[in-house]
C-alpha cells in the first residue's frame, strides 16, 4: 500500500477558504493519509502570520506588558475558520488556557507552537482524523536540540497504527514535558521526519508556488518550472536563496530515497518540482536545472610565485581565516596564485586587519581585493558528456560582454560557480538563463 505525507503550508491553511482546497485535495487520493499542519499563515501580503502574532504576545508577556490585542487577533483568526466551517470547538477555552500560561513565567517554545496546535486540531476535526501532538513524538533533548533518530522510532510507534491522523509541524517537546520549536518554516521538517518515520512513499509539500523555478521571476520573465531537481542540486540552489523548503527538511527522507513532491494547493492540477536521487526511468535528465546567485562578494586574490611548489601556503591562508572565525564561499588555486570568495558583510568588519596578517604571515608579491562582485550558480549534475553546457555559459557572457571575475567548475561537475560584477548580475542571469 502507497502512503503519501501531505505538509500543507501556513497560506494552504490560512482561512476556511483553503481548508476547503485542502480537504478536497486530501479526498482526491486515499495515499494521503498522514497531514503536517503549519499555523495559519498571511491571507494576503499585509496580512501578519499567525506564529508572529504568538511571538507578538510573548514578548509582551515576558516584560510584563499587555498582550491581550496579540492574544484576540490570534483567538479571531481561528474563531473566523471555525464559525465558517461550522466546527464545533471549544476555541474559548484553549485561548483561556494560553492566557493562564502568559501571565504566568511564559515559555516561548510553548508560545509560538499554539499556532500549529490549534490548526491542527481544527483540520483533524474538519477531515475527521486523528489528531497526532508531536509533544509526545517529536522529541528534543533538554539543550533544545531534534533528537533525530529517536523522534523517528517514537513517531513510527505512534501513527503505524492509525489510518490516518493530522500531526502538528514545528514543535515537539523534551523529556520533561518542555514544548521546543524548530527554527522558522519547520512544519517542513516535521513533514520529512513523518516521511521518513513511517517510511512513506512520497513527502508532498503544498505551498503558495508550483514547485522550484528555473531562475529568479523578478529577473527572468515566466521562467520554467523544474520538473525533477536532486538532493544535491536542491541544496546549492537554497544555498542561493531560491528556497521552497527548509533546509533541514531534505536530509531525512534523502536518507531513505523518499521523493519530495513541491505542490500548489491553490492550483493543485500543476505538477509541481520533484525531488529525487535519481530520476525515474525515461525522464531526460537536462545538464542544467537553473540558474541563481547572489551579490555582496568580494574576492581577495593572494600572488607568489612558486607558490605551486611550496607546500603549506594555501593550509596557512585558510588558518588565518579560521582563527578569524571567516568563513569563505570558494577557494581557487591555481599556479602562482589562490584567490578566495569571501561575503563582503562578513569581510568589512576585519578588512585591514586580515590584509596585515596575510602579508605579514605568507608575505606575498601582489595582495588585491576585488568588490562589489555577485556569484551566479548554474546549477545541475552533468555528466562529462554534457559538460560542455559550461562552456556555452561561458561563451554567451563573453559575448555579450559580461566580464568574468572567476569561474569554478570542481570536479564533480554539480555546478558551475561564475563571478560577474554586481551592476551585471541581472543581465548575467537573462544571458544564461537564454543560453540554456
Ligand atoms: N508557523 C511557523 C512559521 O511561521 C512554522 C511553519 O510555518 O512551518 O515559521
Amino acid at each position: 500500500m502507497r502512503t503519501i505525507v501531505a505538509k500543507f503550508g501556513g497560506t494552504s491553511l490560512a482561512d476556511a477558504a483553503h481548508f476547503r482546497k485542502v480537504r478536497e485535495i486530501i479526498q482526491a487520493d486515499p495515499d494521503r493519509r498522514f497531514i503536517v499542519a503549519s499555523a495559519p499563515g498571511k491571507r494576503c501580503p499585509e496580512d501578519v502570520k499567525v506564529t508572529d502574532l504568538l511571538l507578538e504576545c510573548y514578548e509582551k508577556a515576558a516584560t510584563g506588558e499587555d498582550f491581550e490585542v496579540g492574544l484576540s487577533a490570534v483567538g479571531v483568526r481561528f474563531g473566523e475558520i471555525i464559525e465558517d466551517l461550522g466546527l464545533d470547538f471549544p476555541l474559548a477555552d484553549e485561548i483561556q488556557t494560553l492566557r493562564a500560561h502568559l501571565s504566568d513565567a511564559p515559555r516561548l517554545g510553548y508560545v509560538l507552537s499554539r499556532g500549529e496546535y490549534l490548526n491542527s486540531r481544527l483540520l483533524a476535526a474538519y477531515l475527521g482524523y486523528t489528531f497526532v501532538d508531536p509533544e509526545w513524538c517529536v522529541c528534543f533533548d533538554e539543550a533544545g536540540h531534534l533528537d533525530g533518530p529517536m523522534t523517528r522510532r517514537t513517531l513510527g510507534a505512534a501513527l503505524r497504527p492509525l489510518q490516518n491522523a493530522v500531526i502538528a509541524g514545528f514543535y515537539g517537546a523534551d523529556m520533561a514535558g518542555n514544548v521546543h520549536t524548530m527554527t522558522r518554516g519547520g512544519s517542513d521538517v516535521t513533514g520529512s521526519l513523518v516521511a521518513a518515520a513511517i517510511h512513506a512513499s512520497l513527502y508532498e509539500n503544498w505551498t503558495d508556488v508550483s514547485g522550484l523555478l528555473a531562475a529568479d521571476p523578478h529577473i527572468v520573465p515566466n521562467p520554467k518550472t523544474v520538473k525533477y531537481v536532486s538532493y544535491r542540486e536542491l541544496r546549492t540552489l537554497s544555498y542561493m536563496g531560491a528556497s521552497v523548503l527548509h533546509t533541514d527538511a531534505v536530509l531525512p527522507v534523502s536518507d531513505l530515497d523518499i521523493p519530495i513532491n513541491i505542490r500548489n494547493t491553490d492550483r493543485p492540477q500543476d505538477a509541481g518540482t520533484t525531488i529525487v536521487r535519481k530520476l525515474p526511468r525515461g525522464e531526460t535528465k537536462y545538464p542544467i536545472v537553473g540558474v541563481a546567485g547572489r551579490k555582496g562578494m568580494s574576492v581577495i586574490q593572494v600572488e607568489k610565485v612558486m607558490v605551486s611548489d611550496e607546500s603549506g601556503f594555501t593550509a596557512i591562508m585558510l588558518d588565518i581565516l579560521k582563527n578569524r572565525q571567516l568563513p569563505f564561499e570558494q577557494c581557487l588555486t591555481g599556479i602562482d596564485t589562490v584567490t578566495l570568495v569571501i561575503r563582503s558583510d562578513l569581510l568589512a568588519p576585519c578588512k585591514d586587519e586580515l590584509f596585515n596578517e596575510i602579508r605579514q604571515k605568507l608575505n606575498p608579491d601582489y595582495l588585491g581585493l576585488t568588490e562589489k562582485l555577485s556569484m551566479i550558480a548554474v546549477i545541475g549534475e552533468r555528466d562529462t558528456e554534457s559538460s560542455d553546457a559550461n562552456v556555452q555559459v561561458l561563451q554567451a557572457l563573453a559575448r555579450e560582454g559580461v566580464p568574468i571575475n572567476t569561474a569554478n567548475q570542481g570536479a564533480g561537475k554539480l555546478n558551475l560557480l561564475v563571478g560577474v560584477p554586481e551592476d551585471r548580475y541581472e543581465d548575467a542571469i537573462r544571458i544564461i538563463y537564454a543560453a540554456i
